[in-house]
């Protein structure tokens, strides 16, 4: 294989511009000519990984095949590409240093003082290159967390002017900034892009190629004025124009040309098409909803929609293989009680209670659930919405009132949710929960069973409490049965209702892996079921 092409994506003027949709729109386009394409991400903060951090800092945190809580725009590289990423595409400041800091008190660097440059900007250097290193991929495309002219982000810029210095034409570097419209004049704006370019030339590096985010059209004069004040030609001036989907993003770019001109810039054949074939079958759907249902998301954070990223995700693939449009309707899960239920879910085609951490909505939850299970309604719990299920079923069903899960009970006299044996002795947040791909099992005469249709599926893990098994027999006999079983650890990954249209519990978490060609079978069989019960 020929050498691994390196692109990389920096920001500019403001943050949340869309750095991860245009890597992955990017990756989109070059992975339907043909290339194999990965993306990596660099993020600035100090943490190991987002996995301890707040969702209200930082959004959802993703979880990999291999088990690596991840940033959320992997899951957008995951669902816009339908290839794994791993431990590698994330890498943070926190990671980098670690890894310095140990090899500082192994003694590695031989009594020399241990610096920004080299040492820290080396680490970042070997992080990049491990990717391309494996040969599997034509582009490594490295998104660069932040934005240019923080503090935080100084060493990652450092690196990649390091490496334009060593790798020449094999690669390229792709800014994105914002040209905000100015309504009162009404006018674009290029300053603010100006002023961001000339921060990166102040470190060193001169962008191939910008990509101005807009919401409204730029036109050539205001692409040559651009081109000539930032050094770049004006055919690598790429709008990125506001949109109402994501899944749009690649079709903008194609028309914008901007897989032709990085090819061209990296000395690539530039002359096949991308086949979007299937992804223009996607948007076509997508736009053309035959029906429109509404789905209750119950969750802690109903006003953070980042915090759920996956799950919104899995419904627009699910929706869309439904041909319906999947409307959904936050319910923060505190503000849920037995008296209001009614009052608060009896719109909903179906439920879904949200993954999650800690007390606060439990109670909410349960209620929702009850009112889910005994109203018949479409209902799908997801990791701690699974366990909020149990608890429900052990409360209302087998009679104990106090059931609960010792993460938010520690003293129940029911632990109908409890903590693995293995788990008891760790101490350490980080990184240290049942994470990432496991097999499971399903019974054949289940409806699980019906929806994966086959009987051995692999779904990724991100949690610390498992079902008990010391209440199997009485919840089997009450009419909540294991339909999903971890044989290994003997762990039940699923649970369904009996009595009951469509309830499934999964203790995995399946919005992980739904993607624009493979919208997951959970999902689409989920909605499938709320647009029956709905007429
Ligand atoms: N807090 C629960 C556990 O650790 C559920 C986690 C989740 O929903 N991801 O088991």
């Amino acid at each position: 294989m020929a050498q691994t092409k390196y692109i990389f994506v920096t920001g500019g003027v403001a943050s949340s511009l869309g750095k991860g949709i245009i890597s992955a729109s990017l990756a989109k386009l070059l992975q339907a000519t043909g290339y194999s394409v990965t993306i990596q991400k660099l993020d600035p903060y100090i943490n190991i990984d987002p996995g301890t951090l707040n969702p209200y800092e930082h959004g959802e945190c993703y979880v990999t095949e291999d088990g690596a809580e991840t940033d959320l725009d992997l899951g957008h590289y995951e669902r816009f590409l339908n290839t794994e990423t791993s431990q590698a595409n994330n890498v943070t400041t926190g990671i980098i240093y670690q890894s310095v800091i140990n090899k500082e008190r192994r003694g590695d660097y031989l009594g020399k003082t241990v610096q920004v440059v080299p040492h820290i900007t080396d680490e970042i250097k070997y992080r990049i290159k491990l990717l391309g290193k494996s040969k599997k991929y034509d582009f490594v495309i490295t998104e660069i967390g932040g934005t240019v002219g923080d503090i935080e982000s100084l060493p990652y810029i450092e690196a990649v002017r390091q490496l334009r210095w060593e790798m020449g034409r094999d690669c390229l570097v792709i800014h994105l900034t914002l040209v905000p419209y100015l309504a009162a004049t009404g006018e674009l704006k290029t300053k603010p892009t100006q002023h961001s370019v000339k921060t990166l030339l102040e470190y060193g590096v001169q962008p191939d190629i910008l990509v101005c985010r807009t919401e409204k059209h730029i036109n050539q004069t205001l692409r040559n004025k651009i081109a000539l004040f930032c050094n770049v030609e004006s055919n690598a001036v790429v709008e990125s124009i506001d949109t109402e989907t994501i899944y749009n993003v690649p079709i903008l770019m194609l028309e914008q040309k901007l897989d032709k001109v990085v090819l061209k810039k990296l000395n690539m054949p530039d002359d096949r098409e991308p086949d979007l074939t299937r992804w223009r079958e996607f948007l076509q759907k997508l736009k053309n909803p035959k029906k429109e249902i509404k789905i209750g998301l119950i969750g802690k954070y109903a006003e953070l929609k980042d915090a759920y990223k996956s799950i919104i995700e899995s419904f627009i693939h699910a929706g869309t293989t439904n041909e319906c449009k999947v409307k959904i309707s936050f319910v923060q899960a505190e503000n849920i009680t037995e008296e209001n239920t009614k009052e608060k879910l009896s719109d909903l085609s179906g439920i879904l209670v949200a993954p999650g951490f800690g007390e606060r909505g439990i109670e909410g939850k349960i209620s929702a659930i009850k009112y889910a299970r005994l109203n018949k309604i479409p209902f799908l719990g997801i990791c701690l919405g699974m366990q909020c299920a149990v608890i429900e079923f052990a409360r209302n069903v087998l009679g104990y009132k106090d059931a609960h899960s010792t993460e938010i009970n520690p003293s129940t006299d029911h632990p109908v949710i409890d903590i693995m044996e293995d788990q008891k002795k760790i101490v350490s947040k980080g990184g240290t929960m049942r994470l990432g791909a496991y097999q499971c099992t399903l019974s054949p005469d289940s409806k699980i069973f019906s929806i994966y249709n086959k009987s051995e599926i692999s779904e990724r893990h991100r949690h610390r409490y498992e079902f008990n098994n010391k209440y199997l027999e009485e919840f089997i006999n009450a009419g909540m049965i294991p339909t999903g079983i971890n044989q290994e650890g003997d762990l039940v990954e699923i649970i369904e209702l009996k009595d009951h249209p469509w309830f499934i519990g999964v203790q995995f978490h399946p919005e992980y892996k739904s993607t624009v060609a493979h919208p997951h079978p959970l999902f689409i069989n989920f909605i499938k079921a709320a647009m029956e019960m709905n007429g």
